[in-house]
């Protein structure tokens, strides 16, 4: 069967060119060149972009590198020891064991989700907006339930990046840890992450212009929901009209 399969592939090649030089052709466009239209199609033909996921990972008000992150998060890919540990990077001797909660093995979901420390973070997102639930233990199937979920265009802009948001910090803050043994602190971490929204967020909120300053004093005083998160919005409009 295989043979037979060959033998018709080498028979429907096209012949060998001696003058023509060897040139890549890009097979999803019927021109052999790639454009920027025609990879768009070929990914939405591909289901890649009508998957929910993506929904979550490619947010225009987010930084392109931590979509990417984000992306490298679902697919599995981050660089946790667990992970460098399967490549060969580190040998198997060598620990893999969490730099936050020294107990268990270094693995993405745990260092991303479950590990009590990063689970801690998650938990105060939530209490941030009011809500009370059980979460997902695994990067896919807790990016999926912070899809869910219905809110208004500007609610969706904030809650839609917490999830990057963290999963960035939280890595980012395990790096420092690794690399430079700097201790975790979890309400600075959790402050940074809120600060780190607000940044992104800003330029998209029309009409809800605020400092970022502003946002981080309002938000150390902690334990309000998005209706809170509007009214610091709209307390700063009303001072910037006032100060006019
Ligand atoms: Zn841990």
């Amino acid at each position: 069967m295989e043979l037979v399969r060959l033998i018709n592939l080498l028979v429907a090649a096209p012949d060998i060119c001696d003058e023509c030089e060897d040139h890549p052709v890009w097979s999803a466009s019927s021109l052999g060149v790639l454009k920027v239209a025609d990879l768009y199609s070929f990914v939405v033909d591909n289901a890649g972009a009508t998957l929910r996921i993506t929904k979550l990972l490619w947010l225009k008000h987010v930084p392109p590198k931590v979509q990417v992150f984000g992306w490298f998060a679902w697919k599995r890919r981050i660089k946790t020891r667990e992970y460098l540990q399967k490549l060969g990077v580190i040998s198997q001797n060598e620990s893999t064991v969490c730099v936050f909660c020294n107990s268990e093995s270094e693995s993405m979901n745990h260092v991303l989700i479950w590990c009590p420390f990063v689970w801690n973070i998650w938990t105060e997102m939530l209490k941030w907006w009011d809500v009370q639930t059980a979460l997902p233990c695994s990067v896919e199937s807790h990016l999926l339930w912070w899809a869910g979920g219905k809110l208004k265009k500007k609610e969706r802009l904030i809650w839609g990046a917490i999830p990057l948001a963290v999963m960035w910090s939280v890595w980012r803050c395990r790096n420092e840890c690794v690399f430079r043994a700097t201790p975790p602190n979890l309400e600075d971490l959790c402050e940074l992450i809120k600060i780190r929204i607000a940044f992104w967020v800003n330029p998209y909120l029309r009409y809800f212009h605020f400092s970022v300053q502003d946002f981080a004093l309002h938000l150390r005083k902690g334990g309000f929901g998005l209706r809170g998160v509007l009214c610091i919005l709209g307390f700063a409009v009303l001072t910037l009209v006032q100060s006019a």
